[in-house]
């Protein structure tokens, strides 16, 4: 979608620091970051919230799961442990209208989120 603005960090006309690249994906770090290592990893393809996704699409749900494990390990912190996060729509506070994986760590979390 020409006017989002993830589509646009992946088409390259907005700057970002990129850590992992696929022909599926596109991950990079958050400009806001919530930790020592904050990372969103993105489908290439316009896919407003997860639960837009279709059935044919449920593959691709899960390799972005994958990634956001293999860029843990590529951050050294998988050992630690870290936090997946996917903010769905209003009640989930979701900001930015493009699924992405929120990758945290680095850090202690806290449980429950507010
Ligand atoms: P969400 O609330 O789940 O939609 O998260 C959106 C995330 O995108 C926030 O953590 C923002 O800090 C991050 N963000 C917004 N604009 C940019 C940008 N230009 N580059 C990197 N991260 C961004």
């Amino acid at each position: 979608m020409s006017d989002c603005i993830f589509c646009q960090i992946i088409r390259g006309d907005i700057a970002s620091e990129a850590v992992y690249v696929d022909e599926r994906c596109y991950a990079f770090r958050d400009i806001d970051p919530q930790g020592p290592v904050h990372v969103l990893v993105c489908p290439r393809e316009h896919i407003a919230r997860v639960s837009d996704a279709q059935p044919t699409q449920e593959d691709l749900l899960g390799h972005l799961l994958w990634v956001a494990a293999e860029i843990a390990r590529q951050e050294r912190i998988s050992e630690g442990g870290y936090r997946l996060v996917i903010n769905c729509g209003v009640h989930g506070q979701q900001a930015v209208e493009h699924l992405h994986v929120h990758l945290i760590g680095g850090r202690q979390m806290a449980w429950p989120p507010g």
